[in-house]
């Protein structure tokens, strides 16, 4: 163990043999680094800040099964606000760092071996590899180490640095402090995970006094619900806005207070079955998970398009476990947004793609925040302006905020008003939506879907009865009768002569007419027949004759005519008929001869063509319908040519000297 005297204020300091080189003296504040045998005097920092850290110097815990220990601290503060970085050593000589940020446990691991580039030179969006992973840049901001205590592994007074995202939720930061850029990974873990014991946690609500704050300018009640991770608070009575980040308010700004009141109350408590929600089935009652959410902020956000301004009502929700959630309000359409790092969706050409499904881009914008009541957890300015941009796949979508030095993305769905209304038990029902929202389901595009399948449904049907009917040859019959002639009638005499009962023919057919006598013995007969219209007297005669006659000759037997015989007719008119027969034959004995009209009344083959016909209407109609829906979604979108390039800016590239998207960022280095 290293011992000396604080070169500022001689008392004595030790320096266990650990992973620090830095030392902040106790009585003093003053930075030592150990070196040459001797300490070196980096300067003073300030008294630390009361953050309300449950953390303290000393504390053990457990990552992995290896054990740490806390030995030091560091606190940051930039323009928006100040943090603790904890300086972890654990048992096997590693070390890493330990942050919190909006209510989030942080570890973070340095990555040897790798030569990142300068947090300063990055942009959101922009791209670095890490031992083969790539991470996505969300935000570049730089930050003052104001104050530290304990043991560090060193000491710097201003850093840059990148936050970023890869694949699955890790993150990597790049922290460049001197021209040296340090790289590290790690991801979110709750204190418990942490293995702190949770006796040793100064588990005092934090920031307490921001759970029963009072408005410095009115008076009016805010009782902040998320302290931990409030950095600005804008009063709903009057407007004021005020910084938490410090644990009180703090006044910095007059605003105007929104026009209107918002729609969720703030402070209301609404349960969402999240997962329900992007499946699309958030109505079903059974098996619902719900999660409370609290609405912490409302803010009314606008975009300005050739002169037009439009605006749109955002409502920031909270959960202890979950974190932050986005109700976005637009013309009454409803949408659902949650959070995911930049890592996780990726931005080929004309659109985005997340978790295997492809977004189209829809609009991009200049979103500017108007009007903010309630807490936020970020530094929010009115005035404040951010690149937005939507990427849709009805009835979902993927949201990108993006302003110089940092970007966020949302996974969206659509969702029904009635659900905000029972969700927060609201006692209006929330307007209702008008105009097309971008990522609405198309609502046409359902139906023609479903006019499309059960008119093919029918059409097949139709088809496969036409062809079954006309294999069954679909004939009817619409006379049977038999009749007897004796040897006392004359042959094609008058007394040869029977009539039929009437009988139908339901429509115009040409009919099949056959005569068939059975019992025919080497004999024959003519039949006359005459079909006879009973309203216009009209007639249509055929004749047939059947015959049979067989014997045996050269010892072979021999047969020859037919006992019964069909005859065609042209077509006959629909009507009333009577069949009236005259016999001729020569048998001394009596006959017996059948007649049967037949004829195909089945429809005609036009009508299952005109019923195929009339099968499209219904879907052609929905299909015109949808796509119009499409084309006056698609008229909103400045991306009106769904094939063409886009002119999405963000257009991410490891190069950012090489891409126009570069330009639309001043440089600030
Ligand atoms: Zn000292
Ligand atoms: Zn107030």
């Amino acid at each position: 163990m290293k011992t000396g005297s604080c070169p500022s204020c001689g008392a004595p300091v030790e320096f266990p043999a650990g992973a620090g080189r830095v030392k902040v003296c106790e009585h003093c504040n003053t930075v030592l680094q150990y070196g040459e045998f001797k300490f070196e005097n980096l300067g003073r920092v300030a008294e630390l800040f009361d953050t309300d850290s449950p953390l303290s110097l000393g504390l053990f815990g457990k990552h992995s099964g290896t054990s740490f220990q806390v030995k030091g601290r560091i606190q940051k503060k930039n323009a928006t606000g100040l943090w603790d970085e904890w300086f972890l050593e654990f048992e096997d000589a590693r070390t890493a760092w330990l942050a919190e940020s909006e209510g989030e446990w942080k570890i973070l691991f340095p990555v040897e071996g790798v030569t990142p580039p300068k947090a300063q030179d990055l942009r959101p969006l922009g791209t670095f590899e890490l031992h083969g992973k790539l991470f996505v840049t969300e935000e570049v901001n730089q930050a003052n180490t104001v104050s530290a205590q304990g043991e560090l592994p060193e000491f710097n007074r201003t850093h840059h640095y990148a936050d970023a995202t890869g694949p699955k939720g890790v993150f990597a930061t790049l922290d460049t402090a001197d021209g040296v850029t340090e790289a590290f990974v790690g991801n979110v873990l709750t204190l418990r995970e942490l293995g702190f014991a949770s006796e040793e946690l100064n588990l005092q609500p934090k920031r307490a006094a921001l759970a029963q704050a009072r408005c410095p300018t009115c008076n009016g009640a805010l009782a902040l619900k998320a302290p931990d991770a409030a950095k600005r608070v804008a009063c709903p009575y009057c407007g004021a806005l005020h910084d938490a980040s410090g644990g009180t308010l703090a006044f910095l700004q007059q605003l105007e207070k929104p026009p209107y009141e918002p729609l969720i109350p703030l402070g209301a408590v609404g349960s969402f079955d999240e997962s329900a929600l992007f499946k699309g089935n958030a109505s079903s009652s059974a098996l619902k998970t719900e999660i409370r959410f609290t609405c912490l902020a409302f803010l009314i956000r606008s975009c300005t398009i050739e002169g037009t301004r439009y605006s749109w009502d955002e409502y920031l929700l909270w959960n202890k476990v979950e974190g932050f959630r986005w109700v976005m309000s637009s013309n009454g359409h409803l949408t659902w947004l949650k959070p995911v790092g930049a890592g996780e969706v990726e931005l080929p050409p004309g659109g985005a793609a997340f978790q295997g499904q492809s977004y189209k881009t829809f609009q991009s914008v200049f979103a500017q925040t108007d009007y903010v009541a309630g807490e936020c957890y970020w530094a929010v300015e009115v005035g404040e302006s951010a690149r937005a941009t939507e990427y849709i796949a009805p009835p979902r979508s993927i949201n990108c905020d993006q302003t110089d030095n940092e970007v966020t993305f949302t996974h969206g769905v659509m969702f029904e008003s009635s659900l905000l209304q029972s969700a927060f038990k609201l006692k209006e029902k929330p307007p209702g939506a008008w105009g097309v929202a971008s990522a609405k389901l198309n609502p046409f595009s359902a139906k023609a879907k479903d006019a499309w399948m059960w008119s093919g449904i029918w059409a097949v049907a139709l088809v496969a009865l036409f062809v079954v009917f006309s294999m069954l040859g679909n004939t009817s019959e619409f006379l049977n009768e038999n009749f007897e002639v004796s040897p006392q009638d004359e042959s094609g005499g008058a007394s040869a002569q029977r009539f039929s009962k009437p009988f139908e023919i339901p429509t115009r057919v040409p009919l099949e007419i056959s005569v068939e006598a059975t019992g025919l013995n080497n004999s024959w007969m003519g039949v006359a027949i005459d079909l006879v219209n009973d309203e216009t007297g009209e007639v249509i005669a055929v004749y047939a004759e059947p015959s049979s006659y067989s014997g045996v000759e050269d010892g072979e037997s021999w047969s020859e005519g037919s006992q019964s015989v069909s005859k065609q007719t042209a077509e006959v008119d629909k009507g009333r008929y009577v069949l009236r027969t005259t016999t001729s034959f020569d048998s001394p004995q009596s006959l017996t001869y059948k007649v049967q009209v037949k004829g195909d009344d089945s429809v005609g083959f036009c009508c299952p063509l005109m019923m195929l016909l009339l099968l499209l209407v219904v879907p052609i109609y929905y299909s015109l319908r949808s796509s119009s829906f499409e084309t006056s979604r698609w008229n909103e979108s400045v991306f009106q040519s769904e094939q063409g390039e886009s002119s999405f800016p963000h257009q991410r590239s490891n190069d950012s000297s090489d891409d126009d998207s570069s330009s639309l960022f001043d440089s600030d280095d």
